[in-house]
């Protein structure tokens, strides 16, 4: 039987030399490879024009080339971009380019779909199809960065600055390859993002915030959403098998390096977590941890049963938590009109291909 082809982008430096080893090549062609792959985001080994036409030959019968492809692009008023991308298995995923005046920043997805369920969530209602490959992963900022470069008309080989994993899927659910896809994004000869300008969100896999505190150096965001477990419980089941106290040790032994907070992302609800008292709980939560609150007014989703909070209504919870010391801001809502913003992802049924 044939050996499957070898998934080039999800290697590191040091495997992807191994691998061209075993085509009666010299290491240092793997370093070519990888800039190739990581620092230009080549598409084909045929545009790797200082590789011989031996090698790219090779490289076509056991290798492949793992990219997405642009399924559609929808623009917002806001500038935000939203990416719809099938993989090589015609599977759907989503990426959200937003730009600011200080940052371009690109939020990815880890998984096709969903296992975690929570009940505000556009993604949750795909379930788990499958994870994503670190090539799959990286593939979605390459792409980005090939985009905003011809679209903006620019020069360098990485337009965008900041990432963060809060796209379709649970990172920490997805680890293992997670923490490749971060390894091949901040290496010298890929993209060499700085870990300070990437951010990973996760609901509180509480083991595995351990890990991600010790095999990784990037950002950590908790997508916490209620302060109390009666409220949590009903709206994120993964709070059945992890409580929020669990959740708050796990995040009060994970080692913030100077000058960074711990952000906890809190989608407010209309009646459902975003009373005086909610804030004032949140507040006392996260007492000597140092965080930063980013409060996000819900996008509705059709059929999902939750409404936003009013924008005075917001104004006071952030207020509340203000006046507790607590940093919080409202985040601007960005790409609200194009169903890009957070929880608004996956409006792809990935089973017939037709948006919900
Ligand atoms: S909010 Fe995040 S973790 Fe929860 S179901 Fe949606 S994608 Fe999954």
């Amino acid at each position: 039987m044939e050996s499957p082809a070898v998934d080039v982008a999800s290697l590191s430096l040091e495997a992807l030399e191994a691998f061209v080893q075993t085509l009666g090549e010299k290491p240092f062609r793997a370093r070519q490879l990888y800039r190739w792959i990581h620092q230009r985001g080549a598409t084909s080994f045929d545009e790797m024009t200082d590789l011989s036409k031996a090698l790219r030959a090779r490289l076509a019968e056991t290798a492949v080339l793992r990219t997405v492809t642009k399924d559609l692009e929808q623009r917002s008023v806001d500038g935000t971009i939203k990416y719809r991308w099938k993989t090589h298995d015609g599977r759907l995923i989503e990426s959200v380019y937003m730009p600011s005046p200080e940052r371009r920043t690109l939020c990815v997805s880890t998984q096709v779909g969903c296992a975690m369920g929570c009940r505000f969530c556009a993604t949750a209602t795909l379930g788990l199809l499958r994870h994503l490959a670190p090539s799959e992963i990286v593939a979605q900022v390459h792409a980005v960065n090939r985009e905003v470069r011809k679209s903006e008309g620019l020069e360098t080989l990485r337009p965008l600055t900041n990432l963060v994993f809060m796209g379709m899927g649970e990172p920490l659910h997805n680890f293992e390859n997670v923490k490749t896809a971060l390894e091949l994004l901040e290496s010298e000869d890929g993209p060499n993002f700085s870990a300070r300008h990437i951010t990973v969100s996760t609901v509180g896999l509480v083991p595995m915030i351990e890990r991600f505190a010790t095999e990784t150096d990037v950002k950590l965001a908790i997508s916490l959403n209620a302060s109390s477990d009666e409220i949590r419980d009903q709206i994120m089941p993964v709070n059945k098998r992890w409580k929020i106290a669990d959740l708050m040790e796990a995040v009060k032994r994970f080692p913030v390096k100077q000058g960074r907070r711990v952000t906890f992302e809190y989608v407010l609800m209309s009646g459902v977590n975003d009373t005086d008292e909610d804030a004032r709980r949140l507040a006392t939560l996260l007492e000597g941890v140092p965080a930063k609150v980013n409060l996000i007014q819900y996008n509705e989703n059709p059929g999902l049963g939750f409404n936003t909070t009013a924008d005075n209504r917001a104004e006071r919870f952030r207020q509340i938590l203000e006046a507790s010391n607590v940093v919080a801001l409202i985040r601007a809502n960005r790409g609200r009109d194009i169903a890009a913003a957070c929880g608004q992802l996956a409006n792809v049924d990935n089973r017939d291909g037709h948006r919900r």
